[in-house]
């Protein structure tokens, strides 16, 4: 595929739901990607980019930021609260903001430094054990957490488990955005952000359909 195609799929996407396109931001995941291949995607005049570990965008990031003006990075993984002011100097948005202990340091620093990334609050919408985010049950409460503490929280994010049907995930995290009055929803990847959309994806955050597949760790 390629960033040509997956635009082109966005707009049919949104057009069949009956929505403007441009209410679709497409994150490129550039975890892991070869440095060539996230240049070639900035040369084509992509500026949104996702990350999932600080400490490699803090590696990638401020070189491309020195070539190419206007990106716009978002952390997109699991966030320690030792990465969290490097992750707030380097990004934009967060999307995974999941437990009080996160929301009280970024708080915190967002008071030191005057300045808080969009946030947004991920949410374990398959219940999974191994998964990072806050349960459905608990969602309402700490969005209303986050809200005391004066963050920015500009909508909701999933990552629905592997073996299931995407679209009841998707449909769980709009209903619990819809209840909490916020209109940002991250979801949708590279096999299913066509569905995100349909259900109302603000943001999705596409890799290997754009990159190509990640090489392998090692
Ligand atoms: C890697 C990643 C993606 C992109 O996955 P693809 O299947 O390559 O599109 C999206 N969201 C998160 C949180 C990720 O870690």
């Amino acid at each position: 595929m390629g960033l040509s195609d997956i635009r082109t799929k966005i707009a049919d996407a949104a057009r069949e739901a009956g929505r403007d396109a441009g209410e679709v931001s497409l994150i490129a995941v550039s975890k892991k990607q070869p440095d060539a291949r996230v240049e070639a995607v900035l040369e084509e005049g992509h500026r949104i980019f996702g990350e999932n570990r600080v400490q490699e965008a803090a590696a990638k990031w401020p070189g491309f930021r020195e070539r190419f003006e206007g990106i716009e990075l978002h952390i997109i993984g699991p966030l320690q609260t030792n990465k969290v002011r490097q992750a707030m100097e380097l990004a934009q948005a967060i999307h995974s903001v999941d437990r009080p202990k996160l929301a009280r340091t970024i708080a915190r620093i967002a008071q030191e430094e005057g300045h808080c990334p969009d946030l947004f609050v991920q949410v374990n919408t398959g219940e999974e054990e191994q998964k990072a985010g806050v349960l459905p049950d608990d969602a309402d409460g700490f969005i209303e957490e986050c809200r005391e503490l004066d963050l920015p929280v500009k909508g909701l994010m999933c990552i629905p488990p592997v073996d299931e049907e995407p679209s009841l995930h998707f449909a769980l995290l709009a209903k619990i955005a819809a209840r909490n009055g916020l209109k940002g929803l991250s979801m949708g990847m590279s096999g299913d952000f066509e569905r995100a959309i349909a259900l109302g994806a603000t943001h999705v955050r596409v890799g290997s359909a754009i990159f190509g597949e990640r090489p392998a760790e090692g």
